[in-house]
Parts: C-alpha cells; structure tokens; sequence
C-alpha cells in the first residue's frame, strides 16, 4: 500500500478561509479535502532548506551554529531566532549578514548567505500588574534574565512610576517581603502600584512596553 500524504490547505468548497486536512493525490498539487471529499489543485511550492552557518557570540565568546531556514527566505538584521546547540536553547539576534559574495546588506536571501553574525538574547519580558484604584493594566516590560527586582522598589516606566508590592515566582512562591528579590528570569508576575505619573502618559519608553490591556475592575478582582 502506497504511504498516504496529508497536506494542509484551504478548501475552496468547504473551508475558503482556515487549512483543512487534504490528501495529496498527485504530486504537483491534486489534493482531496478530508472535510467534504472535494478534490482540488493546489500550486506545491517546493521548500528548499539549507543550513545557514551562524556565529553567536554570548559576551565576549563566540560559537559555531547553524540555523536550518528556507532558502527563499529573506533574512534581515536584527531577526530574532532561536539555535539550539546540545542541550542548550539560545535566543538571537541576529547583528550582521555576510553575503557570498562578501557583502554586508541589511537583509537578503538565505540562498545567498554565507555566514550570518548573532548575538544571544538574554533579555526576558516579564509581566507587570500596574494598579491605580479600581484599575488594573498589565504591562509587559523587557529586561536582562540577572536584572534583580526588589520588593518596594520602584520601576520608571514610561509615563509613570510604579512600586513593587509582591512578586509571584516561577515556582510557585509569592515574595511579599520587603527588600526580599527575584531575577527577572524567576518572576512569572510583579504586582505593583503606581507611585507617580506623569502630566503627559505616553506609550513605548525606556523598556519596551509590548503590549497593554487595560479593564475595569471593581479593585478586589483578582488579576
Ligand atoms: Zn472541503
């Protein structure tokens, strides 16, 4: 019995907008919706993968990897992927591009990569709960993995100053005490109040802020 491939893929009949499971029928593209049986083409682009040679310097030590990618894939400075070399997952960035024909530019092909030059990320994005009253925003704020924060201490961010009340951790403890602290890398969320703001709150800032919800609360919610 001949191996049956499965592919997803929108269903013009079934399913326009979201994959469904096909069957490939024929290489080249005759497909079968497992949904509703209608049998279609769709265009097969064929994926090239290569391994791209990566030097990933981690301070002042720099690494040989590779980076498995799609050769029609555009790379640009300041990509962030991950490498995973024996046992050890590493975020990067990647810092300059080196082309084959020696060229640095700010992007290009994977096809056409030598060697691509990164450096790990160490950041970590940590969640804050920002409360003012009966209001609660969480603000995701990016800093190193060691960056040590402190119960009671205070964190600028932008528009506002915040106070550290507690810091959940990730496992499982709740730092309540203050002076005690936690590393960036160990916090799953700070609880904090805001201490002072500014005339003019604005968005972005000193740490990048990715993302912020804000809601109406009665104040005792949990967050
Ligand atoms: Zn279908």
């Amino acid at each position: 019995m001949d191996k049956i491939e499965i592919a997803e893929a929108v269903c013009p009949s079934c399913s326009p907008d979201e994959p469904t499971v096909h069957v490939i029928l024929k290489k080249g593209g005759l497909v079968k919706c497992e949904e509703c049986g209608y049998v279609h083409a769709i265009p097969v682009k064929k994926k090239k993968l290569i391994k791209l040679r990566v030097i990933v310097s981690r301070q002042d030590k720099s690494s040989v990897q590779s980076y498995e990618v799609d050769e029609d894939d555009i790379i640009h400075v300041g990509d962030e992927f991950v490498v995973e070399s024996e046992d050890e997952v590493s975020g990067v960035r990647v810092q300059s591009i080196e082309t084959k024909t020696k060229a640095r530019p700010e992007s290009a092909p994977a096809g056409e990569i030598e060697t691509l030059w990164a450096r790990t990320i160490d950041d970590v994005i940590v969640k804050i709960a920002v409360q003012e009253g009966p209001v609660t925003e969480s603000v995701h704020y990016k800093v190193a993995g060691d960056h040590e924060f402190d119960i009671g201490s205070t964190i600028k961010l932008k528009g506002y100053e915040v106070a550290i009340v507690s810091i959940k951790t990730r496992d499982g403890g709740h730092a309540k005490r203050q002076g005690q602290f936690v590393k960036a890398k160990d916090v799953t969320r700070i609880y904090s109040k805001i201490v002072s703001r500014e005339r003019q709150a604005g968005r972005g800032g000193g740490f990048k802020l990715r993302s912020r919800k804000a809601y109406r609360g009665t104040g005792d919610e949990k967050v």
